[in-house]
Formats: C-alpha cells, sequence, structure tokens
C-alpha cells in the first residue's frame, strides 16, 4: 500500500501545480455523451483548432445548452468561418463559444432577426450587453447545426479567458473516455547548418518506423555529425470515435535529458498562424502530411515548454546516442519514439545547396519585387527567415514561388490594368492558379484607377482573370404563379462560376426579407414564420452580383393566405 501511495502523491502534487483552472464549473453543453469529431490544438488548415468539436450523431438540430450562468455577450453570424454562434460570459470571467448552430433559442432568434432586418443583412455581429440576455447554466440557448465552415454536423465548443485566449476545455475537468496510445505516422530528420548531415546527406529524409507491440516505435537506425533535428507526425483517438484528432504533449530526450517539451493548453488567435512554421509547411503542401517539428526554427508560438539549443542535438564523432520522443495525450496515454544515432564524422557528404534566383528575401525589410505590369511588396517579417524566392512575370501571370514557404503577414500583389479597354477591365480580377489544372480561384480583388490588388498570405501562381458569366438563380420550391400557404419556407439556389458570389438582395413587395445563405448547398432560404410577408399577392426579387460586379435579377410571383 505504501508503495504505491507514494508515486501517486507525487503525480498528483504535479497536477494540481499545473490546473488553476475552475473543475466542474462547466456542464457539458449537448444533453448526449461526449463524442469528439475533434479536440483543441489539433493541427488544422492555417490554425491550431481553439475548441472541442463535438460529434451530434450526424443529426442537426440537438439542445445546445449553456455550459454555466452567464450572459449573451456576443452573437455572430457569417456566411463561412463558425457561421451561426453564441458566445456567454460567465461570472468567473471565462466565455464559452458555440459553433455551427442551426438556430437559436426563440429568446434570442428574436433578438437576432430584430436586428438583421434592421441592418437588412443575413451577417451580423452584436454585442449584447450584461443583463439583456441572460441565462442559468444548462438552459437551451440554441439547437446544433452544421452552418459556416462546417464538414458535417457538430457541435464547436470553446473555452476563452479574459485575455481571449483559447483554452484547452478538458483543462476544466470535461472527461473524455481515452485509454488509446497516439499514433506516429511518420518521422524526419534534419540536418542544421552547413557542415551536419544524416546517413551521409544534408537532405531532409524520412525515416522507417517499426511499431513495436506495445504502440511504441523504433526508428531505422541512422548516423549523423553535427547539429540535427526531428519532425513528427502524430495524432490520438479517442476511446468513442474514430477520428485522427490531435495530441496534448510532445517531449524529446536526448541521451536521458530533456531537450524539447510543447504543450497544447492555451494559445492566443494572433500566434494561430505559426503553425505553418511548426509543421513543415513544404511536406504538408506536397504530400499532405502533417509533420510538426520538434525544434524551434525562430517560431514565436507560446506553446513550447522547455527547449534547450532550440531543439536540436549535437552528434559528435564517434558516440552512441538515444534519442527519444515521448508523445502524450491528454489521459497521460503516451507513445515513445527511439531513434538510435552513431555518431560517424565523413570527408564527403552528399550536400544539396538550396535553389537560388536573382531575389533574395531579407526577411526583416521592406522588399519590391516589380515587372512589367506586376508589382509585389512584402513587408518586414513577413518571412521567418531570409531566403530565395523565384518570381517571373509573364502575359498578367505572375509566378511567385511555390506554396511550400509559409508567410507570416500578408503581401500585396497588384496588376497594372490600363492596357485594357476600360469594359474589359471591369471584368477582371486577380485569381490564384490552383492544382495541376491551374483552376482560377478567386483572390479578394480591389480596384484603384488601373490597380488590381490583392492581400494575400499565400505564394503560388496569380493571374489576372476575366469573369463575363452572370450569377444564376433558381428556384428550389416553387414555381411563379404558386400559391404558398401552406410553405414553411422559401428556397433558391444561387451560383457563380469564377469569381464567385460577393452578394445578393432579396425582396418581397419591395420589402426587405431575410434570406439565409448556405454556401455548401448554395441555397438562400427564406423562413415564413418571420411575419414579413402578409400580404396575398406577393412580387418576389432576388438580385446576385458576383465579384466583379455582375449581376443577375430574379422576379417571381406568388399567393399565400
Ligand atoms: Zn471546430
Amino acid at each position: 500500500m505504501r508503495l504505491t501511495l507514494v508515486p501517486l502523491l507525487f503525480f498528483c502534487s504535479i497536477c494540481f501545480a499545473q490546473n488553476n483552472y475552475p473543475q466542474d464549473y462547466f456542464s457539458n453543453p449537448l444533453e448526449i455523451p461526449l463524442i469528439l469529431a475533434g479536440n483543441f490544438a489539433e493541427l488544422r488548415s492555417n490554425h491550431f483548432h481553439s475548441g472541442l468539436d463535438i460529434k451530434t450523431q450526424q443529426r442537426e438540430g440537438l439542445k445546445v445548452l449553456a455550459a454555466a450562468d452567464g450572459f449573451i455577450s456576443r452573437i455572430k453570424i457569417s456566411h463561412f468561418g463558425y457561421g451561426k454562434a453564441l458566445y456567454i460570459t460567465h461570472p468567473n470571467g471565462y466565455t464559452t463559444v458555440y459553433g455551427h448552430l442551426q438556430h437559436f433559442n426563440p429568446e434570442i432568434e428574436a433578438y437576432v432577426k430584430k436586428q438583421q432586418y434592421e441592418k437588412e443583412s443575413y451577417e451580423i455581429e452584436l454585442f449584447p450587453k450584461a443583463g439583456e440576455l441572460q441565462f442559468s447554466k444548462e438552459d437551451v440557448v440554441a439547437y446544433s447545426g452544421n452552418t459556416g465552415g462546417s464538414g458535417g454536423p457538430h457541435l464547436h465548443f470553446e473555452i476563452r479567458d479574459k485575455e481571449e485566449h483559447a483554452l484547452n476545455p478538458l483543462l476544466f475537468g470535461i472527461d473524455i473516455a481515452d485509454s488509446v496510445k497516439p499514433i506516429v505516422s511518420n518521422l524526419y530528420t534534419y540536418a542544421i547548418g552547413d557542415s551536419s548531415y544524416v546517413n551521409n546527406s544534408n537532405a531532409k529524409q524520412k525515416l522507417r518506423l517499426i511499431p513495436l507491440q506495445n504502440g511504441d516505435y523504433m526508428a531505422e537506425n541512422i548516423e549523423a555529425f553535427g547539429e540535427i533535428g526531428f519532425a513528427i507526425g502524430t495524432t490520438d483517438r479517442q476511446n468513442l470515435a474514430a477520428n485522427n484528432n490531435g495530441v496534448y504533449n510532445v517531449q524529446t530526450f536526448f541521451n536521458g535529458n530533456k531537450n524539447f517539451e510543447m504543450n497544447f493548453k492555451e494559445f492566443s488567435f494572433d500566434e494561430s498562424k505559426h503553425i505553418n512554421r511548426l509543421i513543415d509547411y513544404e511536406i504538408f503542401k506536397t504530400k499532405k502530411q502533417r509533420v510538426q517539428k520538434l525544434f524551434n526554427d525562430n517560431n514565436p508560438l507560446s506553446l513550447f515548454e522547455s527547449v534547450l539549443n532550440d531543439g536540436y542535438i549535437k552528434i559528435e564523432d564517434s558516440t552512441n546516442s538515444v534519442y527519444k520522443i515521448r508523445i502524450t495525450d491528454y489521459k497521460n496515454n503516451d507513445t515513445w519514439v527511439t531513434v538510435n544515432i552513431t555518431g560517424k564524422k565523413s570527408d564527403a557528404f552528399q550536400k544539396i545547396q538550396p535553389e537560388t534566383s536573382p531575389y533574395y528575401i531579407y526577411a526583416n525589410q521592406t522588399t519590391n519585387l516589380k515587372e512589367g505590369n506586376v508589382s509585389v511588396d512584402i513587408y518586414p517579417n513577413t518571412f521567418y527567415e531570409d531566403l530565395y524566392v523565384n518570381f517571373q512575370v509573364k502575359n498578367d501571370t505572375l509566378i511567385l514561388n511555390k506554396d511550400i514557404i509559409p508567410l507570416q503577414k500578408s503581401i500585396t500583389i497588384s496588376f497594372d490594368v490600363s492596357k485594357y479597354s476600360d469594359e474589359d477591365k471591369n471584368k477582371l480580377y486577380i485569381a490564384e492558379l490552383l492544382g495541376y489544372k491551374k483552376y482560377p480561384s478567386y483572390s479578394s480583388t480591389k480596384r484603384n484607377g488601373n490597380t488590381l490588388s490583392t492581400f494575400t498570405k499565400t505564394l503560388g501562381t496569380y493571374a489576372l482573370t476575366t469573369d463575363n458569366n452572370k450569377p444564376t438563380i433558381t428556384p428550389i420550391n416553387f414555381q411563379n404563379g404558386q400559391w404558398l400557404s401552406n410553405f414553411r419556407y422559401l428556397k433558391i439556389k444561387i451560383d457563380d462560376d469564377l469569381s464567385g458570389i460577393s452578394n445578393y438582395r432579396a425582396t418581397v413587395n419591395g420589402k426587405w426579407i431575410l434570406m439565409e445563405y448556405e454556401y455548401k448547398t448554395k441555397t438562400l432560404t427564406y423562413d415564413f414564420n418571420d411575419g414579413a410577408v402578409t400580404d396575398t399577392k406577393n412580387n418576389l426579387k432576388v438580385i446576385v452580383t458576383d465579384n466583379v460586379g455582375n449581376s443577375s435579377t430574379f422576379e417571381s410571383m406568388f399567393y399565400r393566405k
């Protein structure tokens, strides 16, 4: 008994010391068991996931409950992002966030619709004051949905502190069964500087992983000399779902001494973009694998706990070393990866030189690249390091490197369009050309006289593109002249090739009506329960405009009593 008590006490003193978050203050925001489709800080496109994605049994319309007493401090409805989202601020200073909602409870719904009709906009952001929309713990505040940038019905749930930092909700005692060890899918090694090498080469190398019976891994043995680092592809899953989610903690040890640790507990939204520096962005872009570096190469992220020599290790000649990686999930299931390293100095190693170009960027300076009718403005600290970029301009097309280098900031790309006729000019936009087929994807384009410019955080190929096509507008559930007395909804499909939809406006008998836009299904929906349609004979008019200003008008008549 005494033998087991001592380590237990020791362990708990650590966990209490680390956790100052109120326990059991927040309750489950759904009435069903918590099963996660996504967890905190898992690696997503251009960001760390800021909360939990809770599965809703492939359904929408489940009751969403206030996780604690509080008032609605923010309501945001956007076509993308969190779709319909609620923010509840609690007396202890924390805020909980509920995203991708289908609709709100009747009180909030009425509050929001009043504002939407006043502002004549579906997209809206409101900041109600304390006392306006006050709720108790477990009150129904909304119904779960799939609105905004959501790939299937689920509830996005977040806990933020007073500084608007996203916190790992599991720190608050929210319990998710997890007895499954993290898995490791990839391991890479890097030779740092001019005189280091692994297996006689300074190139980035993928190492073979040998899975062991107990869930740990042995990497293939390597020979190395000088300073080297590693990167790992790892995920974790919880007991009740097959989803590959993020891990909680990663540590490395060199000959028994810890030399790197990162912890997924908390981050600010400002720093989330540095995920593209944490992962090997080139591997992500070329192989679709997310491998995270086990070293800090000039990354401002706050997630690094303790780092010795930036996480790199130094291998001397004629030595035998052991490098170990420990990956832990929130429930302390851990997986170890062992790499045996033989130090071996070589007279000649394969030295791959980085690609050069006439365009060398000093990361801390402003750079302007100009050729023909194209100009690129790069601001200080856009790149994480000094480097060469590929820059070419040909026939209204700009090649600005491949999208394999992450940027911390946006750059400005400008095209001079004075050679075009006024008529043609108005149909031009800047597109990023994506994939092998060079599909033109609209890049938010500003017009200023003869200059079109876009502000982007992605390197790649950009081209002036013409959009002469008007949007299409097609009724889904009604025909011209129809009686719609028993209809709850009016549904219309809107679509646009090339530049995409910029805005839409729907009126009945000249009065604005709220049509909710769902980009995933390209559908506009009006709810007759809004009460905005009161006449028997109704003229519906819908105007849709694309991003270069091509506009279509749809008119139809319907009856209702
Ligand atoms: Zn989410």
